[in-house]
């Protein structure tokens, strides 16, 4: 199967009779998110100081996520080593930083990368160059260590765990059918059209087009897919790679995540085959540490970015140092912008067209990652045994991944269940996500996700020591329909112009070059390495 979390919010009243009400009070912890407050710092003040310093760079990157520490990586290989990173947080990664809790690490955000395919060999040259990935015989093969040990995943399906995340166990013929026609529509879409990731490398054509204009619930309809199985699981897909369900994302995203890796398989089917992917106890944190890692002095974190101007001979950026509370002025030659669309829309100065239309475009999803400490193996109901991923059909969180699962330990003990949640169908509604997940109080978390989990562990309340929780506002863009049927960079785009004249370049205004996977309209890492492999290459 391929990826995984799930949000299903139409089922939430189904879950709500299972949920004990457990005893959490024992439990410690609180939020570890820091990006909130700088953020909203940059967004309330109205003046800033005059900047103390001035510094000097041949390029300035601006975000230190995948994409920003991606354009670091591909100026050193162009033997640029004369360039600056500043980053809001007090440490690289973005969305795929990593903590610790009672000494055992985890993921606070992204966990795994699926092995990529050879549209993606930016990627697949940051893994050989890791290590991970080595010529041997002639063939491709990955560093077994890394890869997701089995058992890779489990649903909690009708009160038993079962293999895989596609509910099969009793399900009926109608369902079974309904399975089958979704993977030949997969099909045919992948023999009709080209479908990669990172999304640039294939055409964006027509029929994509009219599938990016419609919700993939009205594409699911119009196709007569009403089966409630199959829409929970296409549903916990889009939450999982999108951020929002099958209500919110645009046809062309629900068929993009299947048709752009193998295709929808039903078990037992000849094809089916289950994706390989990497993971490690911090999640991706492992691959941004190391691309952090030669970056040295050069790298300049608790720097929250005011200002990015392009002026006669070179751009001039600003930012507030948070550790002696000044503002620091850089002049550079270029700039890599590697910051969320609605952050750096903010901060251009004299912002290019097509930055200002995609900030207004921009639709974003919140997410929480709650990193659970458990003091002892949790006991278990009928089924397989502990996966990596652990998803419970019908809850509204998105279930968990067990930080230890990759370790060699002969018996299991004390571990970190990392839990996800997406709030991306709130965008829009009465209850706006990012206004929630702000001012919910994290004792309330604790108990609603304590009480969702216990659903498959009662014993996990007891077991459980300690929670922290980490919340990004605007975690990722969603890939919604709109009426253009336009995602990411689209063609009908101005900046679209400078895209096209040489292959593959990267989306640039003068001296500016922008990189950052809302520029692909979802958010994974390959894109966002990508984007900022090739804003680097062209920035040197
Ligand atoms: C909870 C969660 C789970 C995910 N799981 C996966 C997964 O398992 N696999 C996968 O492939 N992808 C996953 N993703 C997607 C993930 O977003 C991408 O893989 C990737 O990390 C995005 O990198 P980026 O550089 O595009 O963006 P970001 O991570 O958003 O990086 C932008 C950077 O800019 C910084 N910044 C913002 N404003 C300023 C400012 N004013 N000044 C200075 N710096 C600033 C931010 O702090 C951040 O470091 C997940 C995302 C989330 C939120």
């Amino acid at each position: 199967m391929l990826r995984r979390h799930f949000l299903a919010a139409s089922a939430l009243p189904l879950l709500g009779c299972q949920m004990p009400s457990a005893d959490t009070a024992h439990i410690t912890g609180g939020f570890t998110d820091t990006g909130f407050a700088r953020g909203h710092r940059l967004r309330d003040t109205p003046a800033w100081p005059v900047p103390a310093v001035t510094r000097r760079t041949r390029v300035l990157i601006a975000g230190g996520g995948v994409a920003g520490l991606a354009a670091a990586r591909s100026l050193r290989l162009r033997g640029v080593e004369d360039f600056a990173l500043l980053e809001l947080e007090d440490n690289p990664g973005g969305n795929s930083r990593a903590g610790e809790v009672a000494g055992i690490a985890c993921p606070q955000g992204a966990h795994y990368l699926p092995l990529p395919g050879d549209d993606a060999p930016e990627v697949q040259d940051l893994l050989e160059e890791f290590g991970l990935r080595q010529r041997q015989a002639g063939r491709w093969v990955y560093d077994e260590r890394h890869l997701c040990h089995s058992p890779q995943e489990r649903l909690f399906f009708n009160d038993a765990w079962q293999d895989g995340l596609l509910p099969m166990q009793d399900v009926d013929a109608s369902t079974l059918t309904q399975y089958h026609r979704f993977a030949s529509l997969v099909d045919k879409a992948r023999h009709r059209e080209i479908w990669t990731i990172p999304r640039q490398k294939s055409p964006w054509t027509q029929a994509k087009q009219a599938l990016a204009a419609i919700t993939f619930v009205a594409y699911l309809d119009a196709n007569g897919l009403t089966d409630p199985q199959l829409r929970w699981y296409l549903d916990y897909c889009c939450k999982d790679d999108y951020g929002a369900g099958i209500a919110t994302v645009s046809a062309w995203a629900g068929i993009h995540y299947f048709a752009s890796r193998h295709g929808f398989h039903v078990p037992g089917s000849e094809a089916a085959e289950r994706e390989g992917l990497l993971t490690w106890p911090e999640g991706n944190a492992w691959l941004t540490r190391r691309m952090a890692q030669p970056l040295k002095e050069r790298l300049h974190t608790g720097q929250v970015v005011l200002r990015v101007e392009e002026v006669a001979r070179g751009v001039v950026v600003e930012s507030f140092n948070t550790a002696t509370q000044q503002v620091e002025r850089w002049q550079a030659e270029r700039a890599v912008v590697a910051l969320p669309i609605f952050v750096a829309a903010r901060v251009v100065q004299k912002a290019p067209e097509f930055l200002v239309a995609a900030a207004r475009r921009m639709v974003y999803a919140p997410w929480l990652v709650a990193n659970i400490h458990i003091k002892a193996p949790l006991h278990d109901r009928p089924g397989p045994a502990p996966s990596w991923d652990n998803v419970l059909y019908g809850a509204s969180g998105l279930g968990y991944v067990d930080a230890m699962h990759q370790s060699l330990r002969p018996v299991p003990g004390p571990t970190v269940l990392t839990h996800y949640r997406a709030l991306g169908d709130m965008a829009g509604s009465r209850m706006d996500g990012r206004k929630f997940l702000l001012e919910r109080p994290w004792a309330a978390w604790r108990e609603e996700i304590v009480a969702e989990l216990a659903a498959a562990h009662p014993d996990l309340p007891a077991k459980a020591t300690h929670m922290d929780i980490t919340r990004y506002g605007h975690a990722m863009a969603v890939p919604v329909p709109n009426s253009q049927g336009e995602i990411g960079f689209s063609p009908s785009w101005s900046g679209r112009k400078q895209l096209s004249k040489k292959k593959q370049s990267s989306l640039q205004a003068g001296r500016l070059h922008f990189a950052h996977s809302d520029w692909a309209g979802y958010s994974v890492f390959e894109e966002a390495f990508t984007l900022g492999h090739l804003a680097g290459r062209d920035a040197a």
